[in-house]
């Protein structure tokens, strides 16, 4: 479990600013959103709290400790892609024991947490599989299974659901939400979508060109949009 602390986070690529200033305070354990139309910085702020993207200025603190020159491996964070980033040529158990290895996990330990990944989240009859002769939910799971077996203090999805189906996205929704809560990692979820928003945060942040609009529980932003931008985005109908 972790805390995550954006202190006035910039980033410029070039001469080009894309995030202005950015401050969120994530508590242990909270399931928070960002959510924003395309190219408002979503993926960007994402992959800097990951470590795959340096900051141009401000702080990023993971237990009130500044991360901002720790290299990726090393921020216990674990990122879900829309891709999944499976790897084809592996079986299900073998991406999921993939970073383990690289690690350097004792192999009897890789084998107990890949076993009990396997059993939340239902994969146990595909271990032997390829990506290919999965369906896109089953997966995303396994894209899931490689996140949970390193354990790590923070999630980091982006977008994660995109490539699935509409029904699909409301049952793979269901599931990561109750994971995480069961798990009690702290999670950072960005997406497009309004309402995987409103129905997976237990807060949201609202961004637009860069900036964090509005941060708050989905009712209360949906009630009580701060900006112009927010109720058109995410507000109820005037
Ligand atoms: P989102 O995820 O919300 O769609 P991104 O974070 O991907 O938005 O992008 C925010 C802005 O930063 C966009 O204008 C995008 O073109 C720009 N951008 C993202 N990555 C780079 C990069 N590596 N080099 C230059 N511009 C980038
Ligand atoms: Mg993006």
């Amino acid at each position: 479990m972790a805390t995550i602390k954006l202190d006035n986070i910039k980033k410029s690529f070039g001469k080009t600013d894309v995030i202005h200033g950015v401050d969120i305070d994530i508590e242990d354990g909270e399931f928070i959103v960002i959510v924003g139309p395309s190219g408002c910085g979503k993926s960007t702020l994402l992959r800097m709290v990951a470590g795959l993207e340096t900051v141009t200025s401000g702080e990023i603190l993971i237990d009130g400790v500044q991360v901002n020159g720790v290299e990726p491996m090393d921020r216990d964070i674990a990122m879900v892609f829309q891709n999944y980033a499976l790897y084809p040529h592996m079986s299900v158990e073998e991406n999921m024991a993939y970073g383990l290895k690289i690690a350097k996990t004792p192999k009897a330990e890789i084998t107990e947490r890949v076993a009990e990944a396997a059993r939340m989240l239902q994969l146990e009859p595909y271990l032997k599989r390829k990506p290919r002769e999965l369906s896109g939910g089953q997966r995303q799971r396994v894209a899931m299974g490689r996140a949970i077996v390193r354990k790590p203090k923070v999630f980091l999805f982006d977008e994660p659901l995109s490539n699935l189906d509409a029904k699909l996205r409301v049952q793979m929704r269901l599931e990561i939400k109750e994971l995480q809560s069961r798990l009690g990692i702290t999670a950072l979820y960005v997406t497009h979508d309004q309402v995987e928003a409103m129905t997976l945060a237990d807060r949201m942040v609202v961004m637009n060109a860069g900036e964090a609009d509005q941060i708050g529980a989905p009712l209360e932003v949906y009630s009580n949009p701060q900006t112009e931008f927010v109720a058109g985005f995410i507000g109820s109908p005037a």
